[in-house]
């Protein structure tokens, strides 16, 4: 690479290489929410420096990203040796230096300076919106008892935008069973079947931090003025503002003005919204609660099955039935699970297409992750207070005791950090096993987390209580 390369398509070159090597749907979604705030890219020596507006973004980034784009560059030929560096940048800078290249769909960053030529009184798409992935359509959703209630109310509110009583719609389910597909298929319908709409699709993550740029840049009245336009204001993964007290309130309001103006609000949860109680205030969760709540659950056998049949049609392929059904059988957790397993398979076939693909060689394939899904589905919150009440010799209900009595208080934590380490629910979801706070179960697990590196007769205890559960130790340290 040399000083006078024309960056913008180096930068395509690597950005396209590196989000071809990325695999799971998870990673794609990550890096096509962050790579448009990679503002500039510029070549100093041999470092390869992008720009970002917040030390935040920059720390977060580099960790992220920084060496697998070095990776990808130097598997590219495009240098070997070159550093990739994330840097702040002042938002003037954003003027002077490359624009970012339209590999990924194009999406204009609020924090970019505003295009110079005359935009339409309504933009279709306004600033600040995240890119809405193609295939999340409602084509591509496949219906069956676990979703069809969700679906019904997203197909409706897709509809009938702004006529419905279901507003705010709040999505909530597991993760990787399609919150927010549903939610993106919204999106894409009204933009399809109306013109005039205008959609904005953001994480509340997203949503957090330009408040927090807008706070600091003294811009806030521009970016309450740029919510409450909406038609169509799609918030995903609201679990994040949980404890995120003083953003409440601006979320509040934010999503009370567009109620106010029957502007529709599609949200996404890995909870019920009854559940955040403790983490969020009362009257948010009421506001959550006004509109629809509809649940996605797992997938029974037979959606997991026509799912997957969905996905091979998609991608042109032709795997035998056994197959299909040893997947459905077996991967049982999310969808997102599903897709993994069939990428396995069908990469296997890619790369030796004159193997016929057997049942042999997909149960050799899927091996780890099955593994994997048993262990996820038998280690749950309750699992852990019994294992830790029968090694302790006391009750399940004295762990969950309101109390303090001293003599409870190591069973406790150690329950609560077994759960936070063993389970894959969230707090407030753990808090609720042992009828306690959320914000209970973090410090619980914290004190443990402190004594274990120190303590090695504790260590040796918790190492007993874990492999009860199937685990080992080094499960449960960092
Ligand atoms: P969540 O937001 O609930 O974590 P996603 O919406 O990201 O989950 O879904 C995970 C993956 O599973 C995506 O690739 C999505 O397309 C797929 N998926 C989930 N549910 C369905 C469904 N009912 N039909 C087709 N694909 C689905
Ligand atoms: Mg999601």
């Amino acid at each position: 690479m040399s000083e006078t390369s024309n960056l913008t398509s180096v930068w395509q070159a690597i950005a396209s290489s590196y989000r071809m090597s990325l695999k799971t749907t998870e990673e794609i979604n990550r890096w096509e929410l962050h790579s448009p705030q990679f503002l500039t890219q510029s070549l100093v020596g041999s470092e390869f420096r992008i720009g970002v507006t917040t030390e935040m973004k920059r720390d977060w980034f580099t960790g992220l990203y920084a060496k697998a784009l070095e990776e990808t560059i130097r598997a590219a030929g495009l240098g070997d040796g070159i550093k990739v560096v994330f840097e702040v940048i002042k938002k003037e800078e954003t003027k002077k230096t490359v624009e970012v290249p339209p590999v990924l769909p194009v999406q204009t960053n609020s924090e970019k300076p505003a295009p110079k030529a005359p935009t339409p009184r309504r933009a279709r798409v306004l600033p600040s919106t995240l890119p809405l992935l193609e295939n999340y359509t409602f084509e591509n959703f496949v219906r069956g008892p676990s979703n069809s209630f969700a679906h019904a109310a997203a197909t409706a509110v897709a509809k009938g935008l702004g006529r419905t009583a279901y507003n705010p719609l709040f999505i909530w389910g597991g993760t990787g069973l399609g919150k927010t597909h549903l939610m993106e298929a919204i999106g894409h319908y009204v933009m399809k079947h109306n013109a005039e709409a205008s959609v904005c699709y953001i994480t509340s993550e997203t949503f957090l931090n330009e408040y927090v740029n807008a706070l600091a840049g003294a811009a806030l009245p521009a970016f309450r003025a740029r919510y409450r336009k909406y038609d169509l204001l799609l918030i995903d993964d609201v679990q994040f503002i949980v404890g995120k007290k003083s953003f409440q309130e601006e979320f509040f309001n934010t999503i009370s003005s567009l109620l106010m103006y029957n502007k529709q609000i599609v949200m996404t949860c890995d909870q019920a919204p009854k559940e955040l109680q403790g983490g969020l205030e009362d009257r948010l969760i009421s506001r959550f609660q006004q509109g629809m709540v509809v649940e996605i659950e797992s997938p029974s056998y037979e959606t997991r099955l026509a799912i997957l049949r969905s996905k091979m049609q998609a991608r042109h392929r032709l795997i035998q039935d056994d197959i299909l059904n040893y997947i459905a059988e077996n991967i049982r957790s999310h969808v997102r699970a599903i897709e993994g397993a069939l990428n396995r398979v069908t990469t296997f076939m890619d790369v030796n297409p004159d193997t016929p693909l057997t049942i042999e060689i997909s149960k050799y394939l899927l091996k780890d992750m099955i593994e994997e899904e048993v262990t996820i589905k038998s280690i749950t919150p309750e699992a852990v207070i019994n294992a830790v009440a029968e090694h302790y010799g006391v009750t399940v209900k004295d762990i969950k005791a309101p109390g303090r009595t001293q003599a409870l208080v190591q069973p406790r934590q150690v329950a609560m950090f077994l759960a936070c380490k063993l389970t894959t629910d969230s707090l407030p979801t753990i808090g609720k096993a042992f009828d306690r706070k959320h914000t209970t179960i973090f410090y619980g697990s914290q004190q443990i987390q402190k004594r274990i590196s120190v303590e090695a007769d504790l260590k040796q205890e918790i190492g007993q209580i874990v492999s009860k559960l199937g685990r080992q130790i080094s499960d449960v340290l960092e």
